[in-house]
């Protein structure tokens, strides 16, 4: 069940500009999706996607890719509310998930398995979608792999067709956010002027 109380439990709303948010309204079209770079303690992508009311997490470590041939671990973390899908910013040294964060695509997309809805995909370990976004598109699917609810497994699989390209990497050629207007160097670069503290 789509529940932020995990989300609420690990922030303290406070000190971090992440926004409370509310469990939205459970919708079947026009469905939300999101990838936001995360520049914490160990860089990742974070791949969130609209399922009852709220944004569905998935952690990837290595981000996506659009080579049909490449499996991107995905594991799946606390559900998110909607209006995360437009937080881009710094969250505090010292608070969850401190760092930098851009939104490095995002846009809509529809669920591919006709009669089976989104939760239920979810709950079964299947998601076959297509995006929209401004990077990605196409056929995207998700498998898990392993374990049950927050911290399961996934892989996330680019499907050939629409936006399949083994020699384009987005996360290479396209790094730059696609709501801000600042460029990634000045999203990243310390508050307090002091060194890097990224991981890579
Ligand atoms: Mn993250």
């Amino acid at each position: 069940m789509p529940d932020l109380s995990r989300y609420r439990e690990k922030r303290d709303f406070r000190a971090t500009p992440e926004p409370r948010g509310r469990k939205g309204r459970p919708r079947k079209s026009g469905l939300l999706f999101v990838i936001q770079r995360h520049a914490a303690r160990v860089e990742h992508y974070d791949l969130r996607l609209e399922i009852g009311g709220v944004l569905a997490s998935w952690s990837v470590p290595k981000g996506p890719s659009s080579d049909p041939r490449d499996r991107r671990l995905a594991i799946q973390t606390e559900d998110h509310p909607l209006q995360y899908a437009d937080f881009e910013g710094r969250i505090p040294a010292g608070e969850y998930g401190g760092g930098v964060m851009i939104i490095w695509d995002r846009g809509q997309y529809r669920n591919l398995r006709e009669g089976t809805d989104m939760a239920e995909c979810r709950d079964g370990g299947r998601i076959d979608i297509w995006l929209d976004g401004e990077k990605l598109t196409g056929p995207w699917s998700l498998r898990r792999t392993g374990g049950q609810g927050e911290r399961s497994r996934w892989l996330l699989l680019k499907r050939k067709g629409d936006g399949a390209d083994a020699r384009r990497d987005p996360l290479r050629f396209e790094p730059q956010p696609v709501v801000s207007g600042r460029t990634l160097e000045e999203l990243l670069r310390p508050a307090s002027g002091g060194s890097r503290t990224r991981t890579r």
